[in-house]
């Protein structure tokens, strides 16, 4: 098969060295990085920070220049934050796409190594196979079947035949003995000896963008924005009226300062209305959950996926290799005609030589365990081969062996049958013998053979073979351990499991038996899905849960059919007629091990170690985010209000500006500790107790529910009350006491902060259990104590005086520590309820999960 056998050995490790300082890297088209100042650019340009940035400048120039420069300062730290987490973001980013960037298989140094394909240089000895996309131009060194899809240069959808003899006039473009960057490998192996790199190939030429998806907004991203232009719409009309009436109350100052005053309230408020954390949030929390998920196996290759993922309600999986092992062994033969050894001979010739199958390996190996060799098989002559295709499941290669010309053909008993001259007696035989061996389990494989006198007699297609049926080979692959455990989780948290196969129904069945999947009676197979229409196939589908010799061209109407009754579909694939299900699949899985590169390219996530497991735990992992982004919206939104109400309120309670609780630079201070504590604690939680035993969440729910929504205001209201009934009460009307009363509302804030990240940590679990949780998190401890220092530095140092507070004794400091727990920690009493009555409702129905 293999049509040249030039020796060419590679290149060495040197002379790789060297060419790259000749040639550099392989790489298209450079990539666009956003340079770090423009990226500063960027933060500055977004209206929270203008806003910020020209409070501080009017503070400077028209009102006190001190205050000015600190609330500069703390705007800088603002930023650096917002650049720090930016830049952990990217990091992260860049190293998820590094551990999926495309790599080929090349020969270095006389071995057979894997590379990233960005380190190809031109002379470099690569290796293609089946689903490869070929990363440089080169020469084809030799060819094993190789036929290649060039349309995405040529347009041509027809594949190409590849082989190192050029048969085409030296006038032809495109050429035969050529493979071109960006093509398609469809079909067998080859060796190419890499001729252009990067942007000397065709394909850079062209300047075909290889471009990254389109950053297209996701529906958190849409959602969060759209809430961010809420408020700041709010924001803008309280900046009037706030204006409006410090300037009334100002009736004896001078003109200009009324002016200032008046702004400088507006801004101060609208600063402290702006929830500008939640894109930050939305960016850190999903990066981070990606980076969380990678190293448990699973590369997420689109950020909005990761919030996709908790929604996944239907999980369409290939039984060969997810649902099993993909370890075949050859358990059973049943040998109708001829002896034993003959069947095993002729089944061994109708493997392909250097063979990747586990179904064909375990064949050559069944054959080497009964004392037919590979030498034996192979040293024969090949002639020529009827390939295998999805649509015919069967295959045949053409030999001279041992003197006379031989068939060697096998395939599904459906399709092979057909090409066997049996009687029907004879043919039901071997059919109800199938039946039972797939009964069990089997993947049934029909062997048979033909002996034309001459090569002139060999028919071109196997079809117009008249085939002498030898016997079955029944092969077991065995589910893999922990399935049955992973599928009865999937219906736990109300996902429905729907297996793929191109095997027959029976087999499928009875690995579905097996594994606990429901539904193993009800199977459609690829021909009755062929038969229906759209609309008839969305319909039924509803009760199918096994899909039995399909193609893989039917699993992208699977897909929309699942997805027409609303469900998000997640749905696997390996090969290269797998990428359009996996493109149209809400997540489209690839696996990392067997799978194509073309399939990895379309897909969405691609599990490194093929595990059905895997998809199980990325679900629950896409759960667990999506409920930490949730609480740490709502928990940015709760913070905010009792920054907001205490300078929309004072104005109206004509509290003189200069002893309003929050200047200007505390509403700073205090965004410059909200962003950092909520990302760093809300982001670690672990999954709630009941992240896989709930339905999953409803795709077009709002981040922010009404309920989410209710809990935060209430939450927010309280937190307000106790920090302004304090400054309240230590009376602020009076500038001598101004600062002390300040003081006592600051520290109740940021005490309240520290009780409400812990509070709203977890839904159900108490404060306790999320606090043991944590008592072992380093970096929590970190945050709560930097909160703790941050206050008596604040408190306690010259910079009280600059910041215009007073410090506190220690009753004082009691009393604020007692009102901030109370003002929060009475949401326990509420969890406590809720889950007293979560309890009653599961003892009045203990069957309700099923
Ligand atoms: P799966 O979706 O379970 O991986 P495949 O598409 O690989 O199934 O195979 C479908 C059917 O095609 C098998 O059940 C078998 O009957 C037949 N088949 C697969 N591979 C071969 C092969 N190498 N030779 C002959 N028949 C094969
Ligand atoms: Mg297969």
């Amino acid at each position: 098969m293999t049509e040249s056998k030039n020796a060419y050995p590679g290149l060495t490790t040197e002379e790789v060295l060297e060419r790259r300082r000749q040639y550099g890297n392989n790489e298209a088209i450079g990539e666009k990085k956003k340079s770090f100042f423009r990226k500063i650019l960027q933060i500055l340009s977004e209206p929270m920070f203008l806003l910020l940035l020209a409070a501080a400048v009017i503070y400077f120039f028209l009102g006190e220049p001190r205050d000015g420069l600190i609330m500069l300062i703390f705007v800088l730290g603002m930023i650096g934050i917002d650049i720090a987490q930016e830049w952990k973001t990217d990091r992260t980013l860049e190293a998820l796409r590094d551990l999926s960037a495309p790599q080929s298989r090349v020969i270095r140094d006389g071995r057979e190594t894997l590379i990233a394909s960005t380190d190809l240089v031109p002379g470099d000895l690569l290796l293609i196979s089946e689903g490869v996309k070929i990363p440089a131009d080169g020469t084809v060194l030799s060819a094993n079947d190789l036929r290649v899809d060039e349309s995405s240069l040529t347009g041509e959808s027809e594949g190409v035949w590849k082989s190192p003899e050029s048969t085409q006039p030296p006038s032809g473009y495109w050429r035969k003995d050529y493979c071109y960057a960006g093509t398609l490998v469809t079909q067998g192996s080859g060796q190419v000896i890499v001729d252009r790199i990067g942007s000397g190939t065709e394909y850079g030429k062209i300047g075909k963008n290889v471009a990254e998806a389109p950053d297209n907004p996701s529906p958190l991203q849409k959602q969060t924005g759209s809430l961010v232009r809420l408020c700041a719409g709010i924001a803008g009309v309280l900046f009037v009226l706030v204006c409006i009436i410090t300037y009334y109350n100002l009736q004896d100052h001078a003109f200009g300062s009324r002016v200032i005053e008046s702004i400088l309230s507006g801004v101060t408020l609208a600063m402290a209305m702006i929830p500008e954390e939640f894109p930050v949030i939305l960016a850190v929390f999903l990066s981070m959950g990606a980076w969380r998920i990678a190293k448990k196996q699973a590369l997420v290759r689109r950020l909005p996926s990761v919030e996709t993922l908790g929604s996944v309600s239907v999980l369409c999986v290939d039984k060969t290799g997810t649902i099993t092992k993909n370890q075949m062994t050859v358990r059973e033969v049943w040998v109708k005609e001829g002896t034993q050894e003959h069947f095993t001979e002729t089944m061994g010739l109708g493997c392909e030589t250097d063979t990747y199958d586990p179904m064909e390996k375990a064949m050559l190996l069944y054959c080497t365990e009964n004392g037919v060799t590979r030498e034996h098989l192979f040293e024969s002559y090949f002639i020529t081969e009827y390939p295998f295709t999805n649509e015919s499941k069967r295959m045949g290669h053409v030999w001279r062996h041992d003197g006379e010309i031989v068939i060697a053909a096998k395939g599904s008993p459906e399709s092979l049958l057909d090409l066997c001259r049996l009687s029907g007696a004879q043919r039901g035989e071997a059919e109800s013998k199938a039946a039972e061996m797939s009964g069990r389990g089997l993947r049934v494989i029909a062997v048979a053979e033909a002996h034309p006198a001459k090569e002139a007699d060999v028919p071109a297609e196997l079809k117009d073979c008249r085939l002498t049926f030898l016997g079955l080979v029944g092969l077991a692959d065995p589910p893999r351990e922990t399935v049955k455990a992973d599928i009865a989780r999937c219906y736990d948290a109300g996902i429905r499991v729907v297996m793929i196969t191109g095997d027959n129904g029976i087999t499928a069945a009875s690995i579905a038996r097996q594994t606990g999947m429901a539904g193993a009676g009800r199977i459609m197979t690829g021909d009755e899905l062929d038969s229906m229409t759209d609309e008839e196939l969305s319909r039924r589908i509803g009760e199918i849960s096994i899909f039995s010799r399909v193609i893989p061209e039917h699993k992208m109407r699977i897909v929309k059919a699942f997805q027409a009754n609303g469900h998000i579909v997640a749905m696997t694939g390996d090969g290269v007629n797998d990428a359009p299900a996996l493109k149209h699949a809400d997540i489209g899985i690839a696996m990392g091990k067997r799978g194509s590169e073309v399939s990895r390219e379309a897909a969405d996530l691609i599990l490194m170690d093929d595990n059905f497991s895997t998809i199980v735990d990325t679900v629950q992992d896409g759960r667990r985010i999506y409920d930490n982004v949730r609480k740490a919206i709502g928990y940015v939104f709760t913070i905010h209000i009792p920054i907001a109400l205490a300078s929309l309120l004072a104005p109206f309670l004509n509290i003189a500006p200069a002893n309003l609780m929050l200047l200007p630079l505390h509403v700073v201070l205090l965004e410059l500790i909200i962003d950092p504590t909520c990302s760093i604690v809300l982001e670690r939680q672990p999954a709630e107790r009941d992240s896989m035993h709930r339905p999953p969440r409803d795709p077009k729910e709002k981040i922010l529910t009404a309920k989410t929504l209710a809990k935060s205001i209430v939450q927010g209201l309280a937190v307000f009350a106790a920090s302004f009934g304090t400054y309240l009460a230590a009376d602020p009307f009076s500038a001598g006491s101004a600062p002390e009363a300040r003081a006592m509302g600051i520290s109740v804030l940021m005490l309240s902060n520290l009780f409400l990240v812990q509070v709203n940590s977890s839904d159900i679990d108490s404060i306790a259990v999320t606090f043991r949780y944590l008592l072992k998190d380093k970096v929590m401890w970190a945050v709560s104590a930097g909160t703790a220092a941050g206050l008596a530095v604040i408190l306690y140092t010259p910079a009280a005086d600059v910041l215009k507070l007073a410090p506190l004794g220690i009753a004082q400091l009691l009393l604020a520590l007692g009102v901030s727990a109370a003002s929060v920690l009475w949401y326990e009493a509420v969890k406590l309820a809720k889950r007293k009555g979560k309890q009653g409702r599961k003892q009045e129905a203990p069957s309700s999960n099923q």
